[in-house]
């Protein structure tokens, strides 16, 4: 292996278009199994000259060669490939990376290499053992001494068995003793056939070398070759370098290990997140139990092949029954029974009275709220209780029983009606209850069901106060009903009820979307504030990582999957606590209305969670890519 420098010069910009000359032409050339020491007065421009051949900065003039390849001119992913496989780095304060452990310290760079775990950690074990820390492979760095966390470094360089190793200045911060012992091993990687550079202050340091190289304001002054390093037969265990990248799993371990060590920040931001998600999923699965509920009660009641219709009353006067509405007359009849796909028309007789009806029962005197007649519109599916009434018989619903205190199915009642100022009694067998909604049975709103023939049998004349149409199928009944509108009647009050239920369902569902996308833009505000702090201070982290291999593209998918794993946070914590919202919020409203009206589905769990990692990933974006473009040379001079 052989490293050439032709006529290296370095430039650095500085403020006002001005430039400052760190080296202005350095001509040397290194070779396998030399000890070299850079010695020069500080400013000299030894450290640059170590970034340039670490390929942290390619913005020079010039030539560096490796084996005849020169690094100015790689590409991006060449360079990166380079520092992984041809470059070790150790540095004068270590540049360990806190929250892993000496072994995940090491083992690290193969982690960006995808080399599967087994091998990562046999290998790492062994160059620990080397370094003499075996039994400390599990400590964290602020655990252990300087000399203790370089000799770490120094396995970290070593871990992908790379051709150079270079040391700015590697006993800088360590005592005399620790120094030697660094300096031992340091002689010993040498000597196993590497070229190791280093830079140093120290003459101790620059007499162990085989050769010291004097830098003065960017020109080489002196070459002096002391000694041949001899070689050592290395039983070196060689390894497949061509692995692939950063696995997407191993990304995803690194990112939680980071996140452990800020446990409280990212749960809070996790927690004040998934609020916004929360909101989400909440609204959504009320909005289904909302509908659920209309479903199941109001459409519930209607015969979906019949269409009722009802003469439309005056905007100013009242729908129940108001006296003065207009009767249904033949000439309406003939029109209703003329629109396309009717097949039969039935007339009928409903009215809500406060004192015309009332149902009388042992004595007691209870007013019928409404009375309706039995119609196709009325079937078995709206028996609760007992049976479908024959002539003679009566459907009542449950608010009878509220005031009888007893189950009045089977029971025989007389009715007293009022039609047209005409008073008649009848004796009628309750066949069974009509399943009337809760609303009705809670406001005590009685109502009763007869037959039209009774009634009509009963008095001289019964008016047609409403008609019902019946179909074929329930897209005519759809038709019928636009139809009855277009021709200026009104179907039944709970298709009128259903459809201002309807606007208002809309109005809530879009004001709690309004609400929850707020506080999903606050939730990835929060998150991009967060790990866009998480870069600044991992900024020392980051050169340390590029400075080992990783490309910018690693950088980023391991901020990316911090974001992930917020998102995912986040949304499990949103749904977690949206279905214990949904047990409370469900056992208040099922003990007024027996009815769940917030349905969680798993669907919109997995739409809440998909969402919560979505916003995340998105806010995670910039954070990561301004990691992935943080200078590594700038990075690693951040203290
Ligand atoms: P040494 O390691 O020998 O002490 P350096 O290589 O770090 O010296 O620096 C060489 C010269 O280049 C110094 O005068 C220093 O101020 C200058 N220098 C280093 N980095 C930069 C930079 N990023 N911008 C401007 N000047 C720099
Ligand atoms: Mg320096």
């Amino acid at each position: 292996m052989k490293l050439q420098l032709n006529k290296v010069k370095k430039e650095y910009k500085m403020s006002q278009g001005n430039t400052f000359k760190a080296l202005r032409g350095v001509d040397v050339s290194f070779e396998s199994g030399e000890l070299v020491s850079i010695i020069g007065e500080s400013g000299s421009g030894k450290s640059t000259l170590m970034n340039l051949i670490g390929g942290l900065d390619s913005d020079f003039e010039g030539e560096i060669l490796l084996n005849g390849n020169n690094i100015r001119t790689f590409s991006k992913k060449q360079l990166d490939k380079y520092r992984k496989n041809n470059i070790g780095f150790v540095f004068q304060s270590f540049n360990l990376i806190p929250h892993l452990s000496v072994l995940d310290n090491v083992t690290i760079a193969m982690t960006l290499s995808n080399i599967s775990k087994k091998e990562r950690i046999n290998r790492a074990t062994d160059l620990l053992k080397e370094v003499g820390l075996k039994d400390h492979l599990n400590k964290k760095p602020n655990q252990l001494s300087g000399g203790q966390m370089q000799r770490v470094a120094i396995a970290r360089a070593l871990i992908n068995d790379p051709d150079i190793i270079l040391a700015d200045e590697p006993t800088g911060a360590l005592d005399s003793k620790t120094s030697e012992q660094i300096l031992t091993i340091i002689k010993r990687i040498a000597q196993k056939d590497k070229l190791v550079i280093m830079v140093t202050h120290s003459n101790k340091v620059a007499s162990i070398s085989s050769r010291v190289v004097t830098i003065a304001d960017g020109l080489i002054i002196s070459d002096e070759i002391n000694y041949e390093v001899e070689k050592l037969s290395s039983e070196e265990t060689k390894f497949n370098k061509e692995k692939q990248n950063l696995s997407f799993l191993n990304s995803l371990k690194l990112a939680f290990h980071n996140m452990k060590e800020k446990k409280a920040r990212n749960l809070l931001v996790a927690l004040g997140s998934s609020i916004g998600i929360m909101s989400v999923v909440l609204m959504l699965s009320l909005g289904l139990g909302v509908k659920d509920y209309i479903n199941t009660t109001i459409k519930g009641f209607a015969n979906p092949l019949v269409a009722e219709v009802n003469i439309k009353v005056d905007e100013n006067e009242s729908p129940f029954g108001s006296p003065n509405s207009r009767l249904f007359t033949e000439e309406d009849i003939t029109i209703l029974q003329n629109i396309d796909k009717v097949v039969s028309l039935e007339k009928g007789y409903s009215i809500n009275s406060f004192t015309n009806n009332n149902m009388i029962y042992n004595n007691q005197e209870i007013n019928v709220s409404a009375l309706t007649t039995i119609s196709s519109n009325i079937t078995l599916e709206n028996v609760k209780q007992g049976s479908f009434p024959n002539r003679g018989e009566i459907l009542i619903n449950e608010a009878f029983e509220r005031r009888t205190n007893e189950n009045m199915v089977g029971k025989e009642i007389t009715l007293s009606l009022t039609i047209n100022n005409q008073v008649k009694t009848i004796d009628v067998v309750i066949s069974g209850y009509h399943g009337s909604t809760n609303s009705d049975v809670g406001t005590g709103n009685t109502q009763v069901y007869m037959h039209l023939e009774d009634l009509e049998e009963l008095f001289d004349e019964v008016p047609t106060t409403v008609v019902y149409l019946v179909t074929n199928s329930i897209s005519d009944t759809e038709f019928v009903k636009s139809e009855i509108n277009r021709l200026g009647y009104t179907g039944s009050l709970q298709e009128l009820i259903l459809s201002a239920f309807n606007e208002i369902l809309d109005v809530i569902t879009y004001a709690l979307a309004a609400v929850s996308s707020i506080s999903l833009i606050v939730s990835a505000i929060m998150i991009l504030v967060v790990l866009y702090i998480s870069v600044v201070e991992r900024t020392k982290e980051i050169g340390v990582l590029k400075a080992i291999g990783a490309r910018s593209k690693d950088i980023k998918r391991i901020f990316s999957a911090e974001a992930f794993l917020i998102g995912l946070l986040s949304g499990l914590i949103g749904i977690t606590v949206t279905n214990i919202l949904a047990i409370f919020i469900n056992k208040f409203i099922y003990s007024l209305y027996e009815f769940n009206i917030v349905n969680v589905t798993i669907e919109y769990m997995l739409f809440g969670v998909l969402v919560s990692i979505l916003v995340s990933v998105i806010s995670g974006l910039y954070p990561a890519s301004k990691a992935a473009k943080l200078d590594p040379v700038e990075s690693l001079r951040r203290e």
